[in-house]
């Protein structure tokens, strides 16, 4: 079991010191724990979506100091970074700061629309929803290719309020998999999906297949927003990972891949 995407307290929208995720780890027989708090914003801007800049040295240091433990759960030091066009060279300069295990690339905005916080569901009706989903999954290709992320987080996140379009998918989840593939990125299976409107996994089964198909590694997390969420859905993920052609996981430790068997 390895849980590869858990937040903590400090990005104001989730509850939780580092220390409780990893004694929650420790309970529910998670091996591999990777904090991935919100890395602060480019534009300085001071949200409830991500940590400030002055508390990014105390996160690193906080989970620094778990991972010097020897007990399980191995913890890995990890950031969630948006992806934010025209703004590349900024957001390699702030990931070179620290010394990261693995890098999560989310897409949450679309010309600076959180598409993803319920407070904001509304704007969907100023959108044809067609022309969304490409959209969205152009700024995910986009976001792959970058060279910036190791794991492309909840990679169709796009579906969370189940505003589904009309045409077939396929030929988007096939692009998406081809950016991951010649981009070395691996895709995440997120069960945060499972506890959402859309009721099913960060991707589809679909689009995990078609990223099996396309050689792309594959990451587990459960986007925990509070400690009791660690682990949580991490069976399903194990049996669509099997279900696409899936035999191994990918952990990253300072941004290299290593596989886990998983069957
Ligand atoms: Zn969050
Ligand atoms: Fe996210
Ligand atoms: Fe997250
Ligand atoms: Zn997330």
């Amino acid at each position: 079991m390895i849980d590869c995407h858990v937040h903590t307290r400090l990005c104001r929208h989730a509850a939780g010191a580092p220390l409780e995720y990893v004694a929650a780890a420790e309970a529910a027989d998670v091996s591999v724990l990777a904090f991935t708090d919100h890395l602060p914003l480019l534009d300085g801007s001071e949200t409830d979506y991500a940590m400030r800049w002055r508390e990014l040295p105390d996160y690193v240091l906080d989970v620094t100091q778990l991972k010097a433990r020897a007990a399980s759960p191995e913890v890995l030091l990890g950031i969630e970074a948006d992806w934010t066009p025209g703004k590349e060279n900024l957001l390699h300069e702030a990931l070179s700061q620290h010394p990261y295990d693995v890098v999560l690339g989310s897409v949450h905005f679309i010309d600076g629309w959180a598409f993803d916080d319920p407070e904001w569901k509304a704007r969907y009706a100023e959108w044809d929803i067609d022309a969304l989903w490409m959209r969205y999954f152009n700024e995910l290709a986009e976001a792959a290719r970058s060279g910036l992320f190791d794991v492309m987080a909840h990679p169709d996140l796009i579906k969370k309020f189940k505003f589904m379009p009309s045409f077939d998918v396929a030929g988007l989840y096939e692009a998406a998999a081809e950016a991951f593939a010649d981009a070395g990125v691996a895709i995440e299976v997120n069960t945060a999906g499972l506890r959402k409107p859309c009721e099913e996994l960060y991707p589809s089964q679909a689009f995990l297949t078609a990223c099996r198909r396309h050689g792309v590694r594959a990451s587990v997390g459960s986007d925990a927003h509070e400690p009791d969420e660690v682990g949580l859905g991490l069976s399903f993920a194990h049996d669509a990972l099997l279900a696409a052609g899936y035999d191994a996981v990918v952990v990253f430790r300072g941004r290299k891949p290593f596989e886990l068997d998983i069957r």
